[in-house]
């Protein structure tokens, strides 16, 4: 029997074609105009006003953060809950992350929790829709107002979806993607902010390009770095985002299969999800014998993933903070295969793989 990944990039011959054309028409290679089309076409999709392509959903961060003003020093409420990337891109310039529990059913941060860990130093909050979910993000918004913090949405695992008809990404300040390998869309490397504030889009520009206005001239009137995209990579994206209509009706279709046959399973445990607003990147589900089952399934050739630890307890920082929540989410999620190639007959494997587990170990428990 053939092993099932966890998941795997999917290109067809658009994206070959699309790369040969370019590198037959004299493209220079570096960013221009199809990474502005590109941006156009995640600006247009989103309804966002401005976007613009970075290295990767990391650094998106670091120069949404540094644009907005946030400093060395300054505090960053993050959720505990997230791919370690959301506390490490304002460690990057000497920003402390404060890690906030999540709620139990979205996993993304709980407002009462970021409340009490408001100190005068705090100076932003991210908030991650994890796995394209959100909890009561005008909520959030309203609170990141009220205490003048900077609101930076980390929407890596959000492109495609919405909260009441609106893009995720689209409520903070500032929101950020990811195109690394494992998301809906791929650059290889790669990632987005979008905003509709120019002033914050202008200044992410310069910092992207050495400090400058205008690309080709040696004239510096602010710092800046080297955080720009390539149009090799654009052309890759232009194909992809060509195919997001079916990407996300694969993906929704992938979750629903799996929440279907899942669902009534008694010891397994799925989140509230609305396929309608939500396209998951992944599918997430939780139980308590969860290296168990990731054994069984890996027995079986089908790979999985744990879902991450609760990032204050990663050895990177290892600090005291109360956040059980998150650390329960650790502790029993994990991962299944949901790549957009997967089909419907493995996902049925998969789930009867699981099942035989959880009747197993009912059966032992009695
Ligand atoms: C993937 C991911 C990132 C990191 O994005 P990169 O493009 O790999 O830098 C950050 N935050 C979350 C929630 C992610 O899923």
């Amino acid at each position: 029997m053939n092993t099932i990944p966890q998941i795997e990039p999917f290109f067809d011959e658009q994206e070959a074609k699309a790369l040969y054309e370019y590198m037959k028409s004299g493209g220079w290679a570096t960013e221009f105009k199809k990474t502005r089309e590109f941006e156009e076409r995640i600006a247009q999709f989103t309804g966002s006003k401005h976007c613009i392509v970075t290295n990767n959903g990391t650094i998106s961060m670091t120069l949404a953060l540094l644009a907005a003003g946030i400093n060395a020093k300054d505090e960053i409420l993050v959720p505990d809950m997230t791919m370690i990337a959301t506390a490490n891109a304002g460690k990057l310039f000497g920003a402390e992350p404060v890690f906030v529990d999540v709620e139990p059913d979205t996993l993304c941060m709980d407002l009462e929790s970021a409340r009490c860990a408001l100190t005068p130093p705090t100076k932003a909050l991210i908030y991650v829709s994890f796995n394209g979910r959100c909890g009561d993000i005008e909520a959030v918004r309203s609170f990141c107002k009220n205490h003048k913090l900077f609101f930076l949405e980390d929407a890596a695992q959000s492109f495609s979806s919405f909260y009441k008809g609106v893009h995720l990404g689209r409520f903070g300040d500032a929101g950020t993607f990811s195109f690394s390998m494992p998301k809906i869309i791929t650059t290889g490397q790669g990632g987005a902010i979008i905003t509709d504030n120019d002033e914050l889009a202008a200044k992410i520009r310069r910092l992207k390009d050495f400090g400058r206005t205008r690309g080709g001239k040696d004239i510096h009137d602010t710092i800046g770095y080297n955080f720009k995209f390539t149009d090799i990579q654009a052309v890759i994206g232009i194909e992809q985002m060509k195919k997001l209509p079916q990407r996300i009706e694969r993906k929704r279709a992938i979750y629903a299969r799996y929440e279907q046959q899942l669902q009534p399973i008694d010891n397994i445990q799925m989140l509230p999800t609305d396929i309608r607003q939500t396209t998951p990147w992944f599918v997430d589900i939780y139980l308590d014998e969860v290296d168990a089952l990731a054994r069984w399934l890996n027995e079986k050739g089908i790979a999985t993933r744990r879902i991450y630890p609760a990032v204050h307890t990663q050895q990177a920082y290892r600090i005291s903070a109360r956040c059980p929540n998150a650390e329960g989410a650790a502790r029993r999620g994990l991962w299944l295969p949901s790549s957009l190639q997967l089909k419907d007959e493995e996902i049925d494997r998969i789930v009867e793989a699981i099942i035989d587990f959880s009747y197993l170990k009912t059966r032992t428990k009695r």
